[in-house]
């Protein structure tokens, strides 16, 4: 028998279909700006740089939630369906949204993790198996995906292939926007030029580039940066690590010199805390997702600094 919450997503796809079945008007600024929806914030973000006034831009993931244990809405689903462009990463993320996304049929769905696969530029999982430190199977990040879907998270990513793509998307949703669009993106890349070189910049100082992130949505950064990810807190995202898992995280910190344990606000800080407290060291927070209203995440490459900060934080305690 069916969970309580998947019979109700299955009423509700059904409702969407019936609502299209029936003629049903759209929803939500029928007229006027096209409905853009991303499933997490710095997707939307992004959009928002290149057509932030002509578009009526929303995020499906709610703040304070994971992607990776994200369970849809009504409401949710009420966006969707008027949307016009969806943008959402890809490559087992966000795969709640993409079912959903079949029944926006008018839509445009662009998948940004396919864009950088494409582009020969993800990280396979397949040839990463010593960052797991055991128990690589749990890796839920597996389901379907090819490449770790984290790409956002790179800067020079998003400057070369994320942004440039949305930016054709949202051309092809606003006739006559063409040029507007291009000139905003060349803005935006400039932007993320700079915000790469001060990145760079603080992270390029002599000894240990080891960190223990709270799950494994850094590499790309970290390979960007010349960092190590050598451990993870939680091998699952959205499930307590095994006592097994734990006593291996606090012997690879106790190894690597690391001091800094990091949270995310979207997940339990339980296991980081206790792995923390093992070690004698702290608690700090990265964010991969940020959100609308959170002073200097909002924006992408604020939030990227954020990030960056936090890790420069981490890197100077064990040195
Ligand atoms: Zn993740």
């Amino acid at each position: 028998m069916a969970r309580p919450w998947e019979r109700l997503r299955r009423g509700l796809l059904l409702v969407v279909v019936l609502a299209f079945a029936c003629g049903v008007t759209r929803p939500a600024a029928a007229a006027g700006e096209p409905v853009v929806v991303a499933t997490i914030h710095p997707l939307t973000a992004i959009a928002r740089e290149l057509a932030g006034n002509w578009i009526d831009g929303h995020t499906l993931l709610p703040p304070g939630a994971s992607p990776h244990t994200f369970e849809p809405r009504p409401g949710q689903m009420r966006t969707l369906a008027g949307a016009s462009l969806i943008i959402a990463v890809g490559q087992g993320l966000d795969d709640w949204a993409l079912q959903l996304a079949r029944s926006a049929q008018r839509a445009d769905v662009l998948l940004v993790g396919d864009e950088v696969a494409a582009a020969g530029l993800g990280i396979d999982f397949s040839g990463d198996e010593e960052h797991h430190h055991g128990e690589p199977a749990e890796d839920p990040h597996r389901h379907g995906g090819a490449i770790d879907p984290h790409v956002w998270l790179d800067p020079v990513l998003v400057r070369d292939v994320i942004a440039p793509a949305i930016a054709r998307r949202l051309a092809a949703v606003l006739p006559g926007r063409e040029a507007e669009i291009e000139a905003n993106l060349r803005a935006f890349q400039e932007e993320l030029s700079r915000l790469d070189a001060d990145i760079a910049r603080l992270l390029s100082f002599p000894g240990s580039k080891a960190f223990i992130s709270y799950h494994s949505a850094w590499r790309y950064f970290a390979r960007r940066y010349g960092l190590e990810e050598v451990a993870t807190v939680a091998g699952f995202p959205g499930r307590e690590p095994s006592a097994r898992w734990v006593a291996d995280v606090v012997r690879t910190a106790r190894e690597h010199g690391v001091t800094v344990i990091f949270a995310e606000p979207q997940l339990s800080p339980k296991a980081a805390e206790t792995i923390a407290r093992e070690i004698g060291g702290r608690v700090l927070m990265m964010d991969p997702i940020g959100g609308p209203g959170l002073a200097g995440r909002e924006r992408y490459s604020d939030l990227l600094r954020y990030n960056a900060g936090m890790l420069a934080d981490a890197l100077a305690a064990a040195r």
